[in-house]
């Protein structure tokens, strides 16, 4: 296989990132005006005390066992390891949560640190849906009015998550502005936002935004690598040797990744979406072809052009066309500590179809991006290889979808 690992320096601590200022290494931070930044700094504050308490602690272990279903379980995949000829899949099942996906376990954090927070109504944006979902099912559950931003063009587009959110009771604000989509939304939910900040929260879907939100997102996701942690070698009496996921802001990536990050055998891979190909707004492999600069108030690999406006993208995958990425990401790249590969929709396609005809798991698009590259590397890597990957999400949502692409 090709690598881009540099040699691996020694690493800052995990506790120790981001620093006080919300850099990861050059990345991140909050670059915004400065009343901005002072709304951040509260919420920063907030979080740093709440989750020292034990009420907290206890509020939301208890929700992830009891409603979430955490543990979630590792399942080694023979028949799809047997197919590819090669290194051994194992898949982290964040499918099997409450709603689908990896997203409940950081939107449950949000709307308790909320609650906490004594805020009165929760602000999201929403592009797929995935989100809104998320955020609109831990409120009902936190008993917090929830407010969701998504474009009309997504609306249309993304039904059956808008009639979710609708019954989960949540307010859904459809954003007519510029073109509608996600970076619309997000520029409306923040306006929303900066009407009340003392009482709103806004609920970011990522690793992505300013400090704080980097930070809180991935302790949050980082249940998945503590669990695996654990389970792995108690299953194969060994560590993985790689560890695989989907990026899209790069939030399911940081949260397995995190539980493995001191081990230096282990190595961390991200996959992101190739796309259509290599052309300007065909693809949204930020960290593989973009370069810094700065969004969205924080600092970050982006998708750019000559002056610093972000890149059209696109992905099969709704989750993962984002032109920029958590700025984790970008320092755990720069210090070679993980490495970033690209999987174009075809190849996505393909994964979706082997693991669903092969093991009876219908994976989401975003997650297949991840299989996909293994399926691609298992040969290379050979059999003695143990790969564990973040199944971050089921298909349900992508079947009708894939069924009209593919002619089924
Ligand atoms: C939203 C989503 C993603 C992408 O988000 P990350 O923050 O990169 O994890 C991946 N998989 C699923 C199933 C999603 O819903």
């Amino acid at each position: 296989m090709t690598s881009t690992t540099k040699k691996t320096q020694k690493l800052p601590s995990e506790e120790m990132l981001p620093d006080a200022k919300g850099y990861f290494g050059p990345y991140g931070g909050q670059e915004l005006p400065p009343h901005l930044k002072a709304i951040m700094d509260e919420i920063a504050d907030a979080y740093l005390k709440v989750r020292e308490t034990a009420a907290y602690q206890n509020e939301l272990k208890d929700l992830y066992q009891h409603y979430v279903g955490r543990p979630s379980p590792i399942y080694y995949a023979s028949r799809l390891t047997e197919a590819c000829g090669g290194a051994k899949f194992y898949f982290k099942r964040e499918d099997l949560n409450h709603t689908g996906a990896h997203k409940i376990n950081h939107a449950l954090g949000e709307a308790l640190l909320a609650k906490h927070m004594g805020k009165t109504k929760v602000i999201a944006e929403t592009g797929a849906g995935q989100h809104g979902v998320a955020m609109a099912t831990a409120c009902a559950l936190v008993g917090l009015p929830c407010e969701i931003h998504m474009g009309a063009v997504d609306i249309v587009k993304e039904h059956p998550n808008v009639t979710k959110m609708k019954i989960l009771g949540a307010k859904l604000i459809a954003v007519e502005s510029g073109t509608k989509t996600l970076k619309d939304a997000v520029d409306s939910a923040f306006e929303e936002y900066v009407k009340d900040p003392d009482n709103f929260f806004y609920a970011i879907g990522s690793v992505v935004g300013p400090h704080p939100f980097p930070m809180m997102v991935r302790d949050f996701q980082s249940i998945v690598g503590k669990e695996a942690r654990e389970q792995f070698p108690a299953m194969t009496g060994e560590l993985p040797d790689y560890v695989v996921a989907c990026v899209g802001g790069g939030s399911n990536a940081m949260g397995i990744f995190s539980g493995f990050m001191d081990d230096a055998s282990v190595k961390l891979v991200g996959i992101e979406p190739c796309g259509r190909g290599l052309g300007k707004g065909d693809h949204a492999a930020t960290l593989t072809y973009g370069k810094p600069g700065t969004m969205h108030g924080f600092h970050s690999y982006m998708l750019q052009d000559d002056t610093g406006e972000p890149d059209p993208v696109y992905s099969i995958a709704s989750g993962l066309d984002y032109p920029s990425v958590g700025p984790h990401h970008s320092y755990l790249k720069d210090l070679g500590r993980a490495e970033y590969h690209a999987i174009d929709d075809t190849a996505c396609l393909d994964a979706f179809m082997k693991l669903s005809q092969l093991e009876g798991i219908i994976p989401a698009l975003e997650s297949a991006h991840a299989i996909a590259w293994v399926m691609r590397e298992a040969k290379n890597l050979g059999p003695d290889v143990k790969v564990l990957i973040n199944l971050s999400g089921r298909g349900d949502k992508d079947a009708d979808f894939v069924a009209e692409k593919l002619g089924l």
